[in-house]
This record gives structure tokens, C-alpha cells and sequence, in this order.
């Protein structure tokens, strides 16, 4: 059964605004970045002139080339994560007492992806300021297919579920929208999540963030120090995804939101799009910084990313090691919760009550938005919209903090609650 946290008319108003709008969003937001000078009075200048018929007039056409992209890039990234070595790694039990397995060859992966990617511009045998030249249809092209994508997901969870973490609500927009499968797989070793979280989606990051890079050159015949500042912090936030990539796995993403349209769409397209907004604007916008202030934005940048990585670090090595581990160097404070699978079965989890997970419940989200707020301040205040991401995580952070506590107080009961009395505050020690 498919949980919902808000009411039920506020859950089928947000997921059919959300099924409505993301598709002409992620447009808009291409649009004005590129053709707008990122300023949301010019487009809605343009929107003011042209109604509706402006959105379908400049709503770029799927092309042959577009396809050819996504198709070589997706085939590649599926072959990596099919045929590259990797660890075998467990994740955590499943709600219906299922523990699945993956190959972690994350690093490979991505390494492999961008020598690739680099590799074939030095050569002289694909400029990837063509994937910025047909940027809009490559994202019509990721809004459609996606779609289609999700509604085979959906089926295939009605008929050929890959294992017992899955199952219908009895409605077809929840289902479609929230998964119907936790684990989906081709065969026994392809699993369909780490495809479009991890290879497609997070790894599309790093790829268009370098090519933003290479477009600045090609237009300018030099890269500005704000752009490198934005591109260097986006690839070592991408550089330690992949390095923790086997700690995702344990994460909400992966271990119990289902694949569907809100997961699944939003890695294949809304990450691409909306996640690289930053160093698309900086493309046409080269601001220089100057190296003293380029250099402590990078310091900030980097600072944050570390404290981020160091939070999920924590949290999972405590659990790893069964709470018999050091948490800023002394023994750490802890929980011992039980709860009830599915299944009927009683298990018991450790929740850590000190080191970061002390300070609040969910603290690293704090360092998630500063990280995305330092690869957007190079680009200085001229233009709101170069900020929508920073808005859009903090809001998307602060809804998931209350999903997951949510989440959290059914799964523990009385356990959360001793949990929240020994730390109070969901994301903003003293404030929140
Ligand atoms: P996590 O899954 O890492 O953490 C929440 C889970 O951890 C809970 O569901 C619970 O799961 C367990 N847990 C909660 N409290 C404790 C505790 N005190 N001790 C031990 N375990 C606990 O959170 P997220 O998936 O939200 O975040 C993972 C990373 O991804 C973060 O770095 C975050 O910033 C990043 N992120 C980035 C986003 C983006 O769009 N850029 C979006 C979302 C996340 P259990 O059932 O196992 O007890």
C-alpha cells in the first residue's frame, strides 16, 4: 500500500500539479536560461505577448539527433553498470524482509564515463557543445520517453514484479505515481533504480556540467572563474555521490520510495534539467569573480560537501559496525528501536543519538543546500532563476525531512519519540 503523509486532497493536488506542470517547467526553465537571459521578467514578457501558443511555439520537437544522444549515452551508462567489476554489496532489509544485492562499480563508472566523454572532444570525434546546441530537444526528448518509461514500470509492476516489494494501492494515479515495485529488475542483476538514479540521472550531472564548461570555451575562447568554481563543486558533489554510492543504496531514494513517476521522471529528466540549472545560466553569463573570492567560494563549497558526505558517513558506519564504532571520537550515544516488517517479523535498528545525528534529525540537509547555494553564488544576484534550485532543494529537503519523520514514527513508535525528546530539532538545531 502506497503511504501518503499529506491529507489526501493535498496528495492528489500536489501529484497531478506535479504530473501537469514538471513537462512544461523544465522547458520554460531551458528556455529562459538560454534564450532569455535567465530573467523571469523577460519571459513572462514573452508569455504576456504569445499565451499559450508562446509555450507550444518555442517547445522544441524531439529530433533524430536528440534521440542518438540519449540513446548512445543510456546504452553506455547500461553497459558500465552491467559489465564494470564491482564489490558485491547488501542492501538493507526491505519492508517485505528481502535483502537486495548490487554490484558497487559506481566509481568506475563514472571515472570510465567522463575519460570517455573527455577523451572523444580532445580527439576531435564529438564536440559536446552539441549536447548544449540541442539542449531543449534533448530535454523533449527525456520528458516523453521518460513518461513512456514510467508507464512501462507500472505495467511491469501489475505483471511481471521482479519480487514481493511491490504491490498496488487500488489507484492507478498513486500507483503510476508513486512505483509500484521497491526493486525493480531486468533479470537478476539489472536493477532498474540504480540505472536511473545513479547512472542516468546523477551521472548526467557531471556530464552536462562539464559540457556547460566546454560551451563557455567555445564561446568565449576561455572559461570564466565562476563558471569553473560552479562546474569544480558540482563535480566533486557528483565525485562523492559515486563514492558513497553503496551508502544511497541505503537511503529513502532507493530503500522505500517505489519507482515511479515521482522518483523515476524526476532522475531521468528533472535532474538533467533542473539539478545543472546553475551552470547552464553561467554559459551565456561568465562573471568574473576574481581569485580571492572565487577561491573562498570553492573553500565554502567544498567545506559544506564534506560536512554533507561526513553526516551520511557517520550514520552508516554506525549502523555497519552495530554502534561499535567512534562518533567525533568518543563511544556514540544511541537507540536501540524494534520495529515489525510487513512480514510480521520483529527486527531491531540502532539509531544514533550524537555526533551530527545529535544536532538535529535530519542536519545534513543544512550542508546539502549551502553545497548547492556555493556552485550558485558565482553567478552573483543579476538573475533570480539561476537560484531555482537552491529554492526547489530547500523546499523538496524540508517536505522529505517530514516524510521521513513521518515515515520514522510508524516504523518505531514509541521509539521515535524518545528519539525526538533526546533531539528536538528536525533540521535547524535551535530554529527547527
Ligand atoms: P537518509 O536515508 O540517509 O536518512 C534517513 C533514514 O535514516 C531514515 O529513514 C532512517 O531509516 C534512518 N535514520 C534516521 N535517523 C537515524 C539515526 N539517528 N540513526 C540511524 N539511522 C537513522 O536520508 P536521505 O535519503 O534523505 O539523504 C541521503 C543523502 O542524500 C543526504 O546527503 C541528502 O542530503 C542527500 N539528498 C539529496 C537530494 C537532492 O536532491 N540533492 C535529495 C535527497 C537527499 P531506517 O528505516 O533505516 O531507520
Amino acid at each position: 500500500m502506497a503511504e501518503t503523509v499529506h491529507s489526501p486532497i493535498v496528495t492528489y493536488a500536489s501529484m497531478l500539479s506535479l504530473l501537469a506542470f514538471c513537462p512544461p517547467f523544465v522547458i520554460l526553465l531551458w528556455y529562459a536560461m538560454v534564450h532569455q537571459d535567465g530573467s523571469v521578467t523577460q519571459t513572462f514578457g514573452f508569455f504576456w505577448e504569445n499565451g499559450v501558443q508562446g509555450l507550444i511555439n518555442i517547445w522544441p520537437r524531439p529530433t533524430l539527433i536528440a534521440w542518438e544522444i540519449i540513446f548512445c549515452y543510456g546504452a553506455f551508462e547500461a553497459a558500465l553498470q552491467l559489465l564494470l567489476p564491482g564489490k558485491r554489496v547488501e542492501g538493507p532489509i526491505s519492508p517485505a524482509g528481502n535483502r537486495p544485492v548490487y554490484k558497487a562499480n559506481g566509481v568506475a563508472a563514472y571515472f570510465v564515463t567522463l575519460a570517455t566523454y573527455l577523451g572523444l572532444w580532445w580527439f576531435g570525434i564529438f564536440n559536446p557543445a552539441i549536447v548544449y546546441d540541442h539542449l531543449g530537444e534533448i530535454f523533449s526528448a527525456l520528458i516523453f520517453g521518460s513518461f513512456i518509461f514510467c508507464v512501462l514500470l507500472y505495467i511491469k509492476g501489475h505483471v511481471a514484479p521482479s519480487s514481493n516489494d511491490s504491490g498496488s494501492c487500488g489507484n492507478l494515479i498513486i500507483d503510476f505515481y508513486w512505483g509500484m515495485e521497491l526493486y525493480p529488475r531486468i533479470g537478476k542483476n539489472f536493477d532498474i533504480k540504480v540505472f536511473t538514479n545513479c547512472r542516468f540521472g546523477m551521472m548526467s550531472w557531471a556530464v552536462l556540467a562539464v559540457t556547460y564548461c566546454i560551451k563557455q570555451y567555445e564561446i568565449n575562447g576561455k572559461v570564466s572563474d565562476s563558471m569553473l568554481v560552479n562546474t569544480i563543486l558540482m563535480l566533486v558533489y557528483v565525485t562523492k555521490f559515486f563514492w558513497w554510492e553503496a551508502g544511497y543504496w541505503n537511503t529513502m531514494d532507493i530503500a522505500h520510495d517505489r519507482a515511479g513517476f515521482y522518483i523515476c521522471w524526476g532522475c531521468l529528466v528533472w535532474v538533467p534539467s533542473v539539478y545543472t540549472s546553475p551552470g547552464m545560466y553561467l554559459v551565456n553569463h561568465p562573471v568574473e569573480l576574481g581569485t580571492q573570492l572565487a577561491i573562498y567560494i570553492l573553500v565554502a563549497g567544498i567545506l559544506c560537501i564534506y560536512i554533507n558526505y561526513d553526516c551520511d558517513r557517520q550514520r552508516q558506519e554506525f549502523r555497519r559496525t552495530n554502534g561499535k564504532c567512534l562518533v567525533w571520537g568518543r563511544a556514540p550515544s544511541k537507540i536501540v528501536a524494534s520495529y515489525t516488517t510487513t512480514s510480521g517479523e520483529t527486527k531491531t535498528s540502532l539509531l544514533l543519538t550524537s555526533g551530527w545525528w545529535g544536532l538535529a534529525r535530519h542536519f545534513h540537509y543544512v550542508p546539502e543546500i549551502l553545497s548547492a547555494f556555493f556552485w550558485t553564488v558565482p553567478a552573483l544576484f543579476d538573475n533570480f532563476l539561476a537560484y531555482f534550485y537552491v529554492i526547489f532543494l530547500t523546499i523538496l529537503l524540508f517536505d522529505r525531512a517530514k516524510r521521513d519523520d513521518d515515515r520514522c514514527r510508524s516504523k518505531y513508535g514509541k521509539y521515535w519519540k524518545l528519539y525526538c525528546e533526546k533531539v528536538k530539532y528536525r533540521i535547524i538545531p535551535g530554529i527547527y
